[in-house]
């Protein structure tokens, strides 16, 4: 399987070349040429495969590369009952009927950004043991992703983990899960600023290629397409697990920020997993609402960019977005170029009454929003209804989804977070705390360590440069 970018001037590479680097050279985001097709009776097979087996299946179709016998060791390290809290790695909760909640957070930071990096961060360390690299990783976070590196990339051999992060802005369970780290491969700095300083610290840093080279910057954000193939893998899961045979249609919602997690499920559909609808759900940052009902795609400001209670899916621009808009521009990298072109100096794309456009049907895409208070009623209800709790992340998916929901369709939601990481919202909404995972009691006493810097490109270059390289 050869790799191609989005913007269709860059050289096709193999699967573990592209999986370290971000983005494509011409600018785009890597894509499998073609997406492999799982016939129906192969998808009957797979029906009975236990998770890790089925991750191996799945992977390999897009990973020629490391060999069978290596990804498989890799996957076996990766989804065990030991990581994800069960042997089932994805529980499958019913709530009504043929609603069901599939439980993607039972990874080590609680969200479903787990079922990926960990993945990533045995599947990178194993590259680099080939090839004899080191790997300074620079990211920034709002909360979940950079928890969820943190824990993937501690203790890895070759890779080091410096991860800004705005200071006193995360939730105290997310401040103390990535601060109370000591592995010293692990670097936290916290900067005096909201998110995107972060963000733009770390793009004008990757942007300066010979610094990045001569430091082995990489970067594991939601671009990255290993994170992209590894939450493929549920929605296999997520289907079997709510459907009984092969030929029955589900549909899935998904609480959506950066488009990566609704991406894999674009690809589970392209690979013939049969999903009716896949409902994206966004918060009151409804910039890919918009453009699923209305064709215009309009990137917001950060002044224009709500903090809500649901954070992680606080975004102005939807990072994996682009994937999606090639497969419906027929893979026309032309087209890619000309309207990227256009976001980069109008800020928007309007594809409403184009013929690109009215294809959108085919790809069973709907979608809506949801507010703080449709997040605290899709709480409250079914916490009284059903004694279920659910984090406000996934309840923007719940709500969303049973507006959607089609009699006869099983509706799956995915999970994104446990209740647990979003303590005063729940407060907020029920009167009382969320239960917490073993471990997990009083991670806030724990002793913190990390670097308090200001927004200033500088002090962070002196952070990476006085760390010696690995
Ligand atoms: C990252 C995240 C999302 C958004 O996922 P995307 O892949 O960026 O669309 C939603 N909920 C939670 C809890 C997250 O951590």
């Amino acid at each position: 399987m050869r790799y191609i970018s989005t913007r269709g001037n860059a050289p096709f590479r193999p699967f573990s070349e592209i999986v370290l680097s971000g983005l494509a050279p011409d600018g785009g985001l890597y894509l499998p040429e073609t997406y492999p097709v799982i016939g129906e009776q192969e998808l009957e097979q797979w029906r009975r495969l236990p998770y890790r087996e089925l991750a191996f299946q799945v992977i390999r179709r897009f990973a020629s590369d490391p060999d069978e016998a290596d990804l498989r060791a890799i996957i076996d390290r990766t989804y065990t009952a030991r990581t994800y809290r069960s042997e089932e790695i994805v529980p499958l909760t019913t709530v009504d009927g043929d609603v069901h909640i599939l439980g993607l957070s039972n990874g080590p930071t609680l969200a479903f950004k787990d079922m990926a990096m960990q993945f990533l961060g045995n599947l990178f360390e194993h590259i680099l043991e080939r090839t004899g690299r080191t790997l300074n990783l620079l990211g920034a976070t709002s909360g979940d992703t950079g928890s969820s590196a943190e824990y993937a990339m501690r203790g890895k051999r070759g890779i080091r983990v410096f991860m800004l992060s705005p200071y006193g802005k995360m939730s105290p369970f997310q401040t103390a899960q990535m601060y109370s780290l000591t592995d010293p491969n692990i670097v936290n700095l916290a900067v005096r600023g909201v998110f995107d300083d972060c963000q733009d610290l770390v793009k004008k840093i990757l942007a300066d290629g010979s610094f990045a080279r001569s430091h082995g910057l990489g970067t594991v954000n939601s671009i990255n397409w290993a994170r992209v193939v590894a939450q493929v893998v549920y929605y296999f899961k997520g289907y079997f697990a709510a459907t009984r045979t092969s030929d029955q249609e589900i549909s899935f919602s998904v609480p959506t920020g950066n488009f990566g997690n609704v991406c894999a499920g674009h690809i589970a559909r392209q690979m013939g997993v049969p999903i009716r609808k896949l409902i994206l759900a966004t918060n009151e940052n409804d910039v890919l609402d918009e453009f699923f009902r209305t064709g215009v795609y309009r990137v917001r400001s950060s002044a224009d960019t709500y903090q809500t209670s649901s954070p992680s899916m606080d975004i102005s621009k939807a990072s994996n977005f682009e994937r999606f808009v090639f497969d419906l521009a027929g893979r026309d990298p032309v087209t890619i170029r000309d309207l990227w072109t256009r976001i980069d100096s109008l800020g928007r794309f309007d594809l409403s009454g184009t013929e690109m456009f009215s294809r959108i049907g085919q790809f069973g895409f709907v979608s809506g929003a949801s507010t703080h208070s449709d997040r605290l009623r899709t709480v409250r209800d079914l916490y009284h209804r059903h004694g279920l709790l659910l984090d406000p992340h996934t309840a923007n998916g719940l709500k969303v989804g049973l507006e959607h929901k089609e009699k006869g369709i099983p509706l799956v939601c995915l999970e994104t977070a446990l209740p647990a990481k979003f303590e005063a919202f729940i407060v907020e909404a029920i009167g009382r705390r969320p239960p917490r995972p073993t471990g997990t009691e009083t991670i806030e006493s724990l002793p913190q360590r990390f670097h308090l810097i200001d927004a200033d490109e500088a002090a962070v270059r002196r952070i990476l440069e006085e760390s010696p390289l690995l």
